[in-house]
């Protein structure tokens, strides 16, 4: 059974712990490694060597960060096939996936982010108080977690940036699925980037990654995951004045008015995909369908029909569109969640429990697309995140009562509006209370822009500038002249 042991100082350590996780596949149910499960002392030991290695890093020109930054990602290029496997076989995300969006997507973080470190610089402005210069320097030390749901995506989509802007990395995979941090961190090695810039302290969140977030070295922590352990995150930050980016849950809808202009299946497919990717272990996943009531039964049909083709499979198969969930107690949780939606009155339309048919070895954490219909407004299913294939529909009467329906939860991180009037999408766009609105689309992204939500969902913006100004402190320079 392989052993995942820390990434310290550009090389494998045991560290001081000797406690070990299980990591699992989920499409099996059998445990693939064990991971050493780290804490304060590992977490020392990374911080010692991102502060011997960050004063060189930050000192380098903005164009030798790039230069490493697109090594490592032309690594992950040559290894991309292995990644899409790891991924895969730890997360139970389909290979078709992995291969089309998740690594090319991780590799794209790494790209852009060596661009931006080029474009990002100090600013200056001659003004009233005389000649004034902002200089934008490295935070120092920082920590970077991350979920399980889209594990190496989420992870580059940090170090990259904390690694353009001259920062040293202490990064706290999930444990669940720790496997691609640790790949990256080799492939860094051998692209060249110096030992103590990107360190991988493994283990669970009340071990490794609360000893992270407690020392008083780490300057900054950049923090993707769950709405409860974000809450801890942000107070354990507050009480050492230390920066937090805090991306959390989200409980989406899906907008649809009666004059959009697709037809039903296409719009079906549409939301189908928004709703299920990734099992519907996305943050972004459209997990409430709101449609006008003039056009509800032909798309609740159209749904019906359209989800057959998402059939449950093995994930490692290309063609398989649906693994299985990333955990049991995770899949169990799913469960629960479809139960307790019956139980207040839902009508489940198809799906409703664990995947039927499922050959020899795929005996893990499967779970039938589900659709549900006349649950009532107050029930849970339409306020909290469940994150599995679970999708609820609620008709509407008019813009007013789908913005109601819309923001009656505590979260608030993306929408989509569906039609074909700009007026509409316009002024939905301006009320819904959540940090991302797409128009006739889903997950359209431009790396550019600010990423993030609000309430619930977070504080914070990443992408583009936001991401560069948040692993970085600005310091002022005002000449009299
Ligand atoms: P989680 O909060 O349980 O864990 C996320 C990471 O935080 C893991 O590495 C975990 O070990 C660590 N952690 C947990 N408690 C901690 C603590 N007290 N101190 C320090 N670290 C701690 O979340 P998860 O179950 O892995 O991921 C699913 C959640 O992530 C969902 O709620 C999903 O919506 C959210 N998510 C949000 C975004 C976004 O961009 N907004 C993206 C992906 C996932």
């Amino acid at each position: 059974m392989d052993q995942i042991t820390h990434w310290i100082d550009g090389q494998t350590q045991r560290g001081h712990h000797g406690e070990w996780l299980a990591v699992f596949n989920p499409s099996t149910g059998r445990q693939i490694a064990q991971l050493a499960n780290g804490g304060d002392a590992e977490v020392g030991m990374a911080v010692a060597a991102a502060e011997r290695a960050q004063p060189d890093w930050a000192a380098h020109s903005a164009s030798h960060r790039a230069a490493v930054l697109n090594r490592i990602a032309d690594a992950m290029t040559e290894d991309a096939e292995q990644l899409a496997e790891i991924e895969s076989r730890n997360v139970g995300k389909p290979i078709d996936l992995c291969r089309q969006i998740e690594i090319p997507r991780a590799i794209q973080n790494l790209r852009f982010f060596a661009a931006a470190a080029l474009q990002f610089s100090s600013e200056s402005h001659h003004g009233e108080a005389g000649l004034n210069y902002t200089l934008r320097q490295p935070a120092g030390v920082v920590g970077c977690i991350t979920p399980w749901n889209l594990p190496l995506y989420l992870f580059t989509w940090k170090i990259a940036p904390a690694l353009a802007a001259g920062n040293a990395v202490i990064g706290k995979p999930s444990e669940i699925t720790p496997l691609s941090a640790q790949r990256l961190a080799e492939l860094s090695a051998t692209a060249g980037l110096a030992p103590g810039l990107l360190n991988v302290v493994h283990g669970d969140g009340g071990s490794a990654g609360a000893a992270l977030v407690a020392h008083p070295k780490v300057r900054a922590i950049s923090f993707t995951g769950s709405t409860r352990a974000g809450r801890q995150i942000g107070a354990r930050c507050g009480e050492q004045l230390k920066k937090a980016s805090l991306e959390l849950g989200g409980k989406n809808a899906s907008i649809v008015f009666a004059d959009a202009e697709l037809d039903d299946h296409a719009l079906a497919d549409r939301l189908l995909r928004a709703g299920l990717q990734n099992s519907g272990q996305i943050c972004l996943c459209g997990s409430r369908i709101l449609i006008e009531a003039s056009r509800y039964p032909g798309l609740r049909d159209a749904l019906l029909q359209r989800i057959a083709e998402w059939s449950v499979g093995d994930p490692s198969l290309a063609g398989t569109r649906l693994g299985p969930l990333v955990s049991e107690s995770h899949r169990n949780k799913v469960l629960k969640g479809i139960e307790l939606a019956r139980e207040q009155g839902g009508r489940i339309l198809c799906g409703g429990g664990p995947a039927p048919h499922l050959n020899g070895d795929l005996t893990g954490w499967f779970v039938a697309p589900t659709l549900i219909e006349y649950l009532p407004e107050s029930a849970d299913l339409h306020r909290e995140e469940l994150f599995g294939p679970v999708i609820t529909l609620q008709a509407f009467s008019d813009a007013d009562d789908a913005l109601r329906l819309a923001n009656a939860t505590a979260y608030g991180l993306a929408a989509s509006v569906w039609t074909s009037r700009l007026d509409t999408a316009h002024q939905m766009a301006a009320r819904l209370n959540t940090g991302i609105v797409w128009i006739n689309g889903w997950m359209l992204r431009d790396l550019r822009t600010p990423f993030g939500g609000m309430n619930d969902s977070g504080v914070g913006r990443e992408g583009g500038w936001e991401a560069m100004r948040f692993f970085t402190e600005a310091r002022n320079i005002c000449i009299s002249i």
